[in-house]
């Protein structure tokens, strides 16, 4: 098992395809944690495997400053840190990292090619770890203001306003989570919910509630973002009342949901659900043979970095069982 350089595989004769080239055991789509977790699982079982990831390792929790629910750090740790050390730990085992980002697969017989805008590679079994991303509220002045007011990242932005005053729109835990981180600099938070309570989890919402910095704005929606240069002003429309004002501010941060990174799987078979998750069995294999998929990409009621890594330990496990079954 996983010597990787084999031009043949079984009876099958993949000079065509693969001539030439390395065949991984396992190629990983993405480097956040359910990537990671699954390298260092499949690495250290000996298997050859490479992440491919389009920007850096980490995902989205390398962002956030803080996280205090995953175990074994009781005073909490800094997500940029953590998944530093998770990559460090795949890399020991042998793990290859390479930079780019995925636009689709093929499969052949029992082989999976994975291609990038310049590359391809060629591999046994495929894990797609590739997350989500935020959406978008679809109002005017969000994108021309990105950057210039208005932001998707607290941790990597909210020091651009200190002493200033921004909105947060969004009622769920990441939402109330980087309301909570932005009053380390900001003067004011406004924290705007279209519905009249927040979806978030007890603790945040009574941090929220208890924090003075923080004026929680309920049934309310976005209408514009507005400026000059930067953020100037937000429009707003309570849904109960259609009355619709202005606060004057200086950023905007979006965290109002989630879309899954699933468009390079477009051209094949593999199941989504309505919302375009990847739908799995529990042993993170997908409806595509030799295809499994971890962490927040795939469909599942908890998306944590500590649900992320146990995904990723599991698809490993069961690329492993794949190809010593092949
Ligand atoms: C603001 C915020 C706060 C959070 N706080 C917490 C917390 O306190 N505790 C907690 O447990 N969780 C928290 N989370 C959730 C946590 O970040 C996620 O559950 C976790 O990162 C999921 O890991 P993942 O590996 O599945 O996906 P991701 O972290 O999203 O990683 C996916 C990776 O795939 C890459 N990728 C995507 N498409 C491609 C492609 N086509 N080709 C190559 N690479 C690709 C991306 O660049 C990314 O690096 C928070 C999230 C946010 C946004």
């Amino acid at each position: 098992m996983g010597s990787g350089y084999k031009i043949f595989v079984g009876k099958i004769n993949y000079k065509g395809w693969a001539k030439n080239k390395m065949i991984y055991d396992t190629i990983i789509i993405g480097g956040g944690p359910a990537g990671l977790s699954s390298a260092i699982y499949s690495s250290r079982a000996r298997l050859n495997t490479l992440i491919i990831e389009k920007a850096g390792c980490g995902g989205l929790i390398a962002m956030t400053d803080f996280l205090e629910n995953y175990p074994g750090f009781e005073s909490g740790i800094n997500g940029f840190e953590l998944t530093s050390k998770m990559e460090q730990q795949a890399r020991n085992f042998g793990t290859k990292i390479v930079y780019g980002e995925v636009l689709s697969i093929e499969t052949k017989e029992t082989l999976k090619k994975v291609i990038l805008a310049d590359k391809t590679y060629i591999t046994k079994t495929i894990i797609v770890a590739s997350g989500s991303n935020f959406k978008k509220l679809g109002v005017r002045g969000e994108v021309e203001f990105i950057g210039k007011g208005v932001s998707y990242c607290a941790t990597c932005d909210g020091p651009f306003f200190k002493n200033k005053e921004v909105a947060v729109i969004g009622g769920g835990d990441s939402a109330l989570q980087e309301a909570l981180f932005l009053t380390k600099f900001v003067n004011k938070v406004f924290l705007v919910h279209r519905r009249d309570k927040f979806r978030a989890t007890q603790i945040l919402q009574e941090r929220v509630l208890g924090e003075p910095k923080i004026e929680v704005v309920f049934d309310s929606i976005v209408e514009e973002i507005t400026g000059s240069e930067f953020v100037e002003k937000v429009k707003i429309k309570n849904v109960k009342s259609n009355m619709v004002k202005e606060i004057a501010l200086n950023g905007v941060f979006i965290f109002i949901g989630w879309t899954p990174n699933t468009n390079f799987l477009t051209q094949n078979k593999i199941t989504l659900d309505e919302k375009g998750y990847i739908v799995t069995d529990d042993q993170m294999k997908t409806s595509m043979d030799g295809i499994f998929a971890c962490g927040d990409v795939r469909k599942k009621i908890l998306r944590q970095v500590v649900t992320a890594a146990g995904d990723g330990a599991v698809a490993s496990i069961s690329a492993q069982k794949h190809i010593e079954s092949d």
